[in-house]
């Protein structure tokens, strides 16, 4: 392809994360506005080079109106950057609303849950069950990693890219916030899964419930032995037992007790929920 920096204009900058930034920019012969991310690869050695690009090549392929358009790359072989371009989601992501309904103290509607868990679930099956490929895995699911599109609808973001960027062999590199979301078997020192994915949904789905994460400590031991255990509150009372349910299956300590997510998808509790959205 021959997309160049030149076809677009950069806008503003929306953020810089643990591994990268975010800038909001326009293309410039329809005037649509997208986001590109960029990676500095200067200090990556080849090995990691290959799997990023494998990874970005990756990204191309995953289809689903519940995730993050991707549109094209960039290589700048002068500057080591990587720019990635994807949709531009304007609606915000679950951190923001999430921090915001706990300033206010103002819990989230039911049904705003319920669509939420729907969509990342389909989300994920796209990425899971890949149909022709191995299945994708998120790796990085969290509230900020979860856009929404005006109609609040849900665009997960941020795929895969984890792997590469974080370094997920070494245990201390992983994370560079507090690994609220991170499951036992990763606390384990035992390698992602899928599972891993499915844990994390959990943990979004609890953190919208009840304003705060499931597990929380003010030290790394203390986290890790709480996750552990798996011990954690019923989401606020004012939710159904159905969303308890769900939400504590996701959070299941045992790896093999915990649903995939076809096994969710046929959920009877799934199926009835979306029987009645559709
Ligand atoms: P993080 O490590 O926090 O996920 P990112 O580099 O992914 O950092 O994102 C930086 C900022 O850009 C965040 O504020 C994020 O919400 C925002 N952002 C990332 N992707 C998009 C997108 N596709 N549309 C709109 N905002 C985005
Ligand atoms: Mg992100």
């Amino acid at each position: 392809n021959g997309t160049t920096l030149d076809d677009f204009e950069v806008i503003s900058t929306i953020g810089t994360g643990s591994y990268g930034t975010c800038k909001k920019i326009k293309r410039k012969k329809d005037g649509k506005v997208l986001v590109w991310k960029e990676l500095d690869y200067g200090a990556m050695s080849e090995t990691e080079k290959q799997m990023l690009v494998s990874e970005v090549n990756l990204l191309r392929e995953l289809k689903s109106p519940y995730i993050v358009k991707y549109y094209d790359r960039i290589i700048d072989r002068a500057r080591t950057t990587i720019y990635i371009i994807m949709e531009y989601c304007k609606g915000g992501d679950l951190a923001t609303i999430i921090s915001r309904n706990k300033k206010d103290s103002v819990y989230l509607d039911e049904d705003f849950i319920w669509k939420i868990l729907i969509q990342l679930t389909q989300a994920l099956q796209e990425c899971h069950q890949r149909k022709n490929g191995r299945a994708v895995l998120h790796r990085d699911m969290k509230p900020a990693n979860v856009f929404l599109d005006m109609d609040k609808n849900v665009k997960l973001g941020d795929f895969g890219l984890a792997r590469v960027l974080h370094h997920e062999t070494s245990f201390a590199n992983t994370y560079v916030g507090t690994p609220y979301y991170m499951s036992p078997e990763l606390v384990n020192n035992m390698s992602y899964n899928e599972k891993s994915d499915i844990w994390s949904m959990g943990c979004v789905l609890y953190e919208l419930c009840a304003l705060h994460p499931p597990f929380v400590a003010s030290s790394q031991t203390e986290l890790n032995r709480k996750i552990r255990l798996g011990d954690f509150d019923r989401i606020p009372k004012r939710y159904s037992e159905d969303l308890n349910t769900i939400i504590s299956k996701m959070l299941h300590i045992e790896v093999t007790k915990r649903p995939s997510i076809e096994e969710l998808l046929a959920d009877p509790i799934v199926v009835g929920r979306r029987a009645k959205m559709d």
